[in-house]
């Protein structure tokens, strides 16, 4: 099975990738975590990501999409994976549509967790008091911009899997618990 989480930053993302994780032994792949994984070793890739990733830019399409090829590659992959920050724009849709047709892998959901703009905010202050600012775009200024760029760019990939009747919606304001049972009821019609 072969899923993507998608939602604004705040949504609960990847607390829910990691309930499915638990659930299902899927894999996660999130990009934010491998582009951090890279800023933490110090990469090359590392280097030019941070400071597009601290001003709640997005890094280019070429860089994601390579690294997210890479990965797919991998044989802990094969039995399905949580796509998690990834795709953010339409080219990245596409890409992965080209990539799993490639691969003869099916996408089997995309589910969107909707949250209130304005409960993000709170969310955010209360990660970075909880991982001590583990993040450093986790501030109400970068949120603006991680909010604007998700408008722009990351919205418009919504129509694109609703087109191909691949979109379910779930309500993000409810409990983590409640969210993970509306998400494990949709994962098991498709299972
Ligand atoms: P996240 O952990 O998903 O909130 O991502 C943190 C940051 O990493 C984003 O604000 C972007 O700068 C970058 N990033 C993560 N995923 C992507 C992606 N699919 N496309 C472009 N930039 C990304």
């Amino acid at each position: 099975m072969n899923v993507i989480l998608f939602g604004p930053p705040g949504a609960g993302k990847g607390t829910q990738a990691q309930r499915i994780v638990d659930a299902h032994g899927l894999i996660q792949l999130s990009t934010g975590d491998m582009l951090r994984a890279a800023i933490a070793a110090g990469s090359e890739l590392g280097l030019q990501a941070k400071s597009l990733m601290d001003e709640g830019k997005l890094v280019s399409d070429d860089v994601i999409i390579g690294m997210i090829a890479n990965r797919m590659n991998d044989d802990d992959c094969k039995n399905g994976v949580i796509l998690d920050g990834f795709p953010r724009t339409v080219a990245q849709a596409k890409a992965l549509d080209v990539m799993f047709a490639a691969g003869n892998i099916q996408l089997d959901q995309v589910i969107e967790i909707q949250v209130d703009e304005a409960a993000l905010f709170a969310r955010i202050e209360n990660r970075a008091a909880e991982t001590g600012g583990a993040r450093s775009d986790d501030t109400a200024e970068v949120l603006e911009q991680r909010l604007k760029v998700y408008h722009e760019n990351t919205a418009p990939v919504l129509p694109y899997y609703r087109d191909k009747g691949q979109l379910n919606v779930v309500d993000g304001m409810q409990s983590i618990d409640e969210v993970a049972a509306q998400i494990e009821s949709l994962l098991s019609a498709s299972a």
